[in-house]
This record gives C-alpha cells, structure tokens and sequence, in this order.
C-alpha cells in the first residue's frame, strides 16, 4: 500500500477507533476499507525478495504472514481493546489454541476456571496433558481454590468470565494479582464481554482472545479470532507459532469483521437492553428457577461485575422447574428464537448446553459447571425487545 497507516492517537475515544482505527487507504482513496484477496505479493527485484526475507524490508512477504486488509482488523482491534499488538485467526479456536500452545511447554503447569466453552475445555483438559503439561481446574468465583491452586509455579492461567454459559463473574484484579505472584501469564477469554464491555488488560491480564465469529462479526457470517497483548508476546512469541503453524484469517472474512468493528459499540447497547428486558420478565415467570444474568442484582456476582464490566453483555440463562422437558417444551414452542448454538448474533439464538455445546463432558462436569438439564442459554439478539418477551411468555405458556 502506497498511502500512511493512520497512526493510533490517544486522543481519540473508543467509538472513534471504531470506525477510523487502522484505516489504510490505497491511492484510489476509498472511502470503505479494501479487500485484498492475495495469497502472495510480488518484489521488483531479486535484491528487494531478498530484504523482504532477512528483514531489513518491512512489508507484505505472504497472507499466511501478513496481508494488508488482516492488518486492518487487527490494527483497529487493538485499538478499541487498548492493546498494544493483536495477531487476527482463523477462528476464536485457533486463537486460544496459539494463545496457549505457543507459551507453554513439556513441564509447566497451567491452571483455568472450570466454566469454559467446551473446546476450551478440551484443549486444557486433553490436549495440553498429552505433551506433558499439569492443569488444574478451580471454581472460578471461589478466591481460596485460586490460592491454593497457584500456591505453586505455574506457566499460565485460562479462564473466561463472564463464563460460558453459567455467566459466573471471575475477579480479574484478584485472579491477576495471585497469577503474577505464581509467575503465570493471565489469558482471558473475553468473548462474551466484548473490548465494548470489558478491559481485562486494564485490570491486570496479560492476554486477551476472542471468538470474532460472535459479537464482533454479529450477523452469523463468517468465523475469526484474535489474540491481543504486548507488542514484544505478539511478535516475538505468538508471531513464530502463527507464521509456521498456519491458522490465518481468510483476508474476506477479515474484511467482514473489520467492517464488523465499526457498529459494534452500537450493537451492544441494543443487545444489553433487550438481554436485561429478556431477564427481568423470565424472573417473574414461576416455570422458571433461576436467571442468570450479570445485570440482575439477584446475580450472585453481581457487585463484581458492576466493578469491571461497563454492561451486561447478550447473553441470558435460564433454569427450569421441568428440567429436560421444560426445557424441550421451551426450544419447540419459540417462533421468533432461532434453536441454534451459535451467539452473539442479531438474530435471538436459544441453545440447551446440556446435550449440544457441552454434550461430550460427562454428567458430573456438566453438573460441577453448573450446566443442568434444565438449563437452556438465550443469546438475546436486536430484535424489539417486547416481541422477543411475547415470543418466551407464549412459548412458556402454550
Ligand atoms: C465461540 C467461543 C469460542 C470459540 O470460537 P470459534 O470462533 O467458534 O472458534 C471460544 N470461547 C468462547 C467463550 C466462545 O463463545
């Protein structure tokens, strides 16, 4: 590209960064970002091929190393989240894979909050293990097990908060500060606060990853993640693993996650409304038991959460009275609501974990991450709010 890279300013607000981060036009001066479907680049001599490779050239060598409209979202990313460096992925799964794999090694010891999305779940309890790296597992709201379980050396520490899909809030300062003390690194997944709701660099972690096929994307098109730190992990650790392993963003579904970025800040606010609207009415209804949601004051977290979140977030669950079938009851009679695993959508999405996202973990971990068979999670989406309470009352009382 021809043109400067607009300089990240300090001045300028998040809703700013939003639309204007990272923006790098070419000489046709485009109002909206451009797409760089290429795979590879070209040198006009062998002597620039040759500086491009030892280095002494910074620019575009290869897509799975660096392509201009990737650069874009991470740049613009890293801005609004107040991070240093991002690295974009392939998927939130291949950024918590790289986030992870490329810091730890045959020896360490990591340890993670139990209430993690299933294939989180996976990579620390199944995967890590085969190379020889100890996990622990600890409830995440409970300060002592944290204690007790980096009471000795550890490499890294994994957990997400709000949790998928119990929303249990994690202290971040507090988790951080005894992390550190271990001399772990802090990786947060923070998928379900998105940068909009939640700065968990500003309190202490060292790493944050994202699903960006979520909020981030927020119209169900196409998957990506992303891993935000300093700029010395991004390049220096993160970069080696990414370059030579290979889980890079197509340049398209970059493109559609930048573009993603600038309504964002909008979405959100919409989906915080119509989630907190959602939770307030299924608590007056007797079919159901509990509401989980970090906005209601009946949250057990809730104090927490109004001290490092800015907002609630989409996601709401719920517990039912019938169990299973109240639940089934629930999915069948929704009309609006989509039956979909997927959230973070602007279309409301409602799932029961028990027997898709958390179907392979066995009954008992189900059951020690608070996942029930009467417990069903509803990604609020940007509907009106009023007929997706219609929606749930006529589906609760039919
Ligand atoms: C969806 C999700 C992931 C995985 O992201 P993909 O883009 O589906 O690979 C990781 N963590 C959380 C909390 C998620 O919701």
């Amino acid at each position: 590209m021809s043109s400067s890279v607009s300089k990240p300013s300090r001045t300028l607000r998040p809703r700013t960064l939003a639309v204007r981060g990272g923006l790098s036009r070419t000489n046709f001066r485009e109002t909206s970002e451009a797409m760089f479907m290429t795979s590879g680049y070209v040198y006009d001599s062998a002597e620039e091929a040759e500086a491009s490779f030892d280095g002494t050239l910074d620019r575009m060598v290869y897509s799975r190393f660096k392509n201009p409209t990737v650069a874009m979202f991470e740049q613009r990313l890293a801005e609004i989240e107040g991070a240093p460096a991002c690295r974009a992925t392939a998927s939130g799964m291949a950024a918590v894979h790289a986030a992870l794999l490329c810091q730890v090694r045959t020896g360490d010891r990591v340890v993670a909050s139990k209430a993690l999305f299933g294939s989180c779940h996976w990579i620390i309890n199944e995967l890590l293990p085969r190379y020889g790296v100890e996990v622990a597992f600890v409830d995440g709201t409970d300060l002592d097990a944290w204690k007790a379980a980096l009471s000795q050396p550890t490499a890294c520490v994994f957990l997400e908060t709000p949790s998928n899909p119990t929303l249990e809030i994690i202290d971040l300062t507090a988790v951080c500060d005894l992390a550190h003390m271990a001399g772990a690194k802090v990786v947060v997944d923070n998928v379900f606060a998105t940068p909009i709701l939640q700065s968990p660099l500003e309190l202490g972690a060292d790493i944050v990853v994202y699903s960006a096929t979520k909020h981030m994307d927020g119209q169900g098109r196409c998957l990506g993640g992303a891993v935000l730190g300093s700029a010395e992990f991004c390049t220096d650790v993160l970069g080696p693993f990414l370059r030579n392993t290979g889980p890079a963003i197509s340049p398209f579904n970059a493109w559609v996650l930048l573009k993603g970025l600038e309504t964002l800040d909008l979405r959100m606010e919409r989906h915080c409304a119509n989630a907190l609207k959602v939770a307030r009415f299924l608590e007056t209804r007797p079919e159901v038991t509990r509401v989980l949601y970090p906005g209601l004051e009946s949250h057990p977290q809730h104090d927490l959460a109004k001290r490092q979140m800015r907002g609630w977030g989409s996601i709401v669950a719920i517990e039912l009275a019938g169990g299973k079938p109240a639940a089934y009851k629930l999915l069948n009679g929704v009309e609006l609501i989509d039956i979909s695993n997927n959230l973070g959508d602007a279309k409301s999405l409602i799932t029961h974990p028990w027997t898709t996202t958390h179907q392979r973990l066995s009954p008992e971990d189900k059951l020690s991450m608070g996942i029930t068979e009467g417990l069903l999670r509803l990604s609020v989406g940007l509907e009106d709010g009023d007929d997706l309470v219609e929606d749930l009352a006529r589906a609760l009382e039919s």
